[in-house]
């Protein structure tokens, strides 16, 4: 029995588009993301597929010239592909088609075909769904593979066998992953078993497009139930080796250490309930692969993982650099999280020292709110009473950056005195003294030996001088 859905096509763009049909004589449907979300209840996707049996191009130029203002039609000629943007909308147009792949490719020969056909080709059964636009059965439901089902049942099915979807292309194994993070949906078992057989066919995937998924997968509520999954299946080790290498407890003379895996995963978990920021979420995924080459067990003390935040904030720049993320600010920012993710450790001890707590907020600078936010974040011990008081400790050492901070204003520290007026102050050209002094007025600042203010530091700039055998000028 088929069923009409038209409540789901209540934006005027989708009559425009049947009408435009009709008056080609082609038959279209939405189909994909859209009657998906639509049935999910969740929030109108800004982009709909469209997929005319026929020409997706005309179909296409046919509906941009009934559009207000006659929006431009992207043609892409080699997928058969065109995309108009109008009033905030992607709409993507492609004529049915039947695939078939070649062994070290994503790319498949492609004939046209029926609707069938085309569903076929999709993903997932949920991503298979269709919507008629054509004035016959207008908003009616074509559903070869059981989508609706497994929709209610919350799983995530290939309509082929799973194989045959997965190793067609590879680039279906992230995106079953990350729609089970982002849909809290389960993927089903024989999926998953031919993701984990398939899962070395991950590498004729771009490092372009896995990061895609994988950004998506870092911005869900509770980002682990993909990262585990990747796990799982077998795929982390081609992706993130880094975090693979973390997973283990070892045991000597009866002591062990913690898994550093899935505490990292713990991690991710907690940052992303306090910030949306992409980067902070990888920092907390980053945060300690620096553990695993930095492991040891020594007799006395058992385990130390010494200066894993240095080694971890180089890994930061191999790994972005190998998955041709961006070296950018964004890396920078990451490193200096990784790197400084323990400081704020030593701060929540008894005894702090104001020019400690300085010296953080100067070394973090404007990033000190997501430095506290991911040391909170890394607290996952399982132990009420420890949890409260490392949770009590963090909040003293925001308390002491806020005071220090209040008073002092290390944050975003300009130098109270220019390199020129030290310049002009001893008649000197351009050499390290500069420097020296320079710095020396900073060090004198952050031990609290002066305040950050102009006076004080024009002082101690005369001092400085002196030392240095410097004459002031007249
Ligand atoms: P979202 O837009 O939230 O990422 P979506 O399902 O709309 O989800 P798109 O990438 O926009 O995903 O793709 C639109 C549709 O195209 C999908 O619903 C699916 O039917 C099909 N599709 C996309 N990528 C693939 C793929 N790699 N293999 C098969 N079908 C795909
Ligand atoms: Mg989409």
């Amino acid at each position: 029995m088929q069923e009409s859905y038209i409540d789901a096509l209540k934006n005027p763009i989708f009559q425009t588009i049947s009408q435009a049909a009709e008056e080609l004589a082609v038959d279209c449907y939405v189909i994909g993301g859209f009657v998906r979300d639509y049935f999910l209840d969740r929030d109108m996707p800004k982009d709909i597929d469209v997929v005319a049996i026929g020409s997706g191009i005309k179909l296409a130029e046919k509906v941009a010239s009934k559009l207000n203002g006659n929006p431009q039609v992207s043609v892409f000629k080699n997928f058969g592909t065109a995309m108009i943007k109008s009033e905030g909308i992607e709409l993507e147009f492609v004529g049915a088609r039947k695939e078939s792949y070649q062994r070290d490719s994503r790319k498949p020969i492609v004939e046209d075909g029926t609707l069938q056909d085309d569903q076929k080709r999709r993903d997932f059964t949920i991503n298979a769904l269709a919507l008629s636009l054509n004035k016959g059965n207008y908003g009616f439901l074509v559903d070869p593979f059981n989508g609706m089902e497994d929709l209610g049942n919350k799983v995530i099915k290939t309509p082929l066998a799973p194989g045959i979807t997965y190793s067609d292309d590879p680039l279906r194994m992230m995106r079953a992953i990350r729609f089970a993070t982002q849909l809290n949906f389960q993927i089903a078992l024989p999926s998953l078993q031919a993701i984990t057989e398939h899962k070395e066919r991950i590498k004729i995937v771009s490092n372009e497009r896995i990061l895609d998924e994988l950004h998506k997968i870092m911005l869900c509520p509770k980002p682990s139930v993909g990262l585990s999954l990747l796990h799982e299946t077998g795929l982390l080790p081609y992706i993130l080796p880094e975090l693979t290498a973390l997973q283990g407890i070892e045991e000597i003379e009866g002591q062990k250490h913690k898994d550093n895996f899935w505490h990292t995963l713990e991690v991710v978990d907690n940052i992303a309930q306090a910030t949306d920021n992409l980067w902070l979420r990888w920092a907390a995924l980053l945060h300690d692969i620096g553990k695993a080459p930095t492991k040891r067990f020594h007799k006395k003390i058992g385990w130390t993982f010494h200066g894993h935040e240095y080694v971890g904030s180089k890994m930061v720049y191999k790994l972005f650099k190998r998955l041709r993320m961006p070296l950018n600010d964004k890396m920078k920012f990451v490193q200096k999280m990784v790197l400084m993710s323990s400081r704020p450790i030593v701060l929540s001890e008894d005894y702090v020292t104001d020019s400690a707590v300085r010296r953080l907020i100067f070394d973090a600078g404007e990033y000190v709110e997501d430095l506290m936010t991911l040391c909170e974040a890394d607290i996952t011990t399982k132990n009420p009473k420890k949890q409260r008081k490392y949770r009590q400790n963090f909040k003293v050492v925001r308390q002491k950056i806020e005071e220090v901070e209040a008073r002092d204003h290390v944050r975003n520290f300009q130098p109270p005195i220019s390199g020129e007026e030290i310049m002009a102050t001893f008649s000197l050209k351009p050499s390290k003294e500069i420097g020296i002094i320079k710095e020396a007025i900073k060090e004198a600042i952050l031990e609290g030996e002066i305040l950050n203010e102009y006076e004080a530091a024009k002082k101690f700039m005369y001092l400085k001088g002196k030392e240095l055998g410097l004459e002031i000028s007249k």
